[in-house]
């Protein structure tokens, strides 16, 4: 298979793996080093991603994996866990076997991992994609996260954050504008 970046012919494989019933392979171009994945059997022909404005857009792993980048950047995440987790996603996403997939979809994957992976990140992600309906959703969401109720073992200790600080800004402007109310009443 020729490398997607450079088109050179050749590549090495440096990871083999099972994947659900297919062989994942990560490749590392013998030219200009890039590194792909390609899936035995199991990858169709296309694989296209609607967008909720209904347009159609061919998978693109590198595309999801900058998404998700975006939200882990500065994150104290291990290495190879961003890595890890597009690949399961594009692993799951040829298992379904369907020629179109929503990119909704696709956004739910990735929050539901992104979940259990850094809560900073997940925020960050699903700000972003899930639409939160108004910023009411979003503070209770961090609202929910800073009490921990939610907090799975192992969890990273939530950071404070620049985005999550206009979240928290709003949230103390909101309890002030509570108090002023109460104190008119007297
Ligand atoms: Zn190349």
């Amino acid at each position: 298979m020729n490398c997607p970046y450079c088109g050179h012919y050749d590549s090495k494989v440096v990871d083999s793996r099972d994947a659900s019933g297919g062989i994942r392979r990560r490749r590392q171009c013998l030219s200009c080093g890039a590194r792909f994945t390609t899936y035995e059997r199991l990858q169709p022909a296309s694989l296209f991603v609607i967008k909720k404005d209904e347009r159609r857009e061919e998978f693109d792993r590198n595309k999801l994996l900058a998404g998700i980048r975006k939200a882990c950047e500065k994150r104290p995440l291990p290495t190879g866990a961003i890595d890890k987790l597009v690949d399961d996603i594009e692993a799951e996403l040829y298992r379904l076997g369907k020629a179109e997939i929503s990119s909704e979809l696709i956004g739910d994957m990735v929050i539901e991992r992104l979940k259990r992976l850094d809560q900073v990140a997940y925020i960050r992600f699903a700000s972003v994609y899930r639409e939160f309906a108004d910023i009411t959703a979003l503070k209770q969401e961090v609202d929910t996260l800073l009490t921990g109720t939610e907090t799975p073992p192992n969890q990273l200790p939530l950071l404070p954050e620049a985005e999550l600080a206009g979240v928290v800004k709003e949230r103390r402007a909101s309890r002030k504008r509570a108090k002023v109310k109460i104190g008119s009443r007297r």
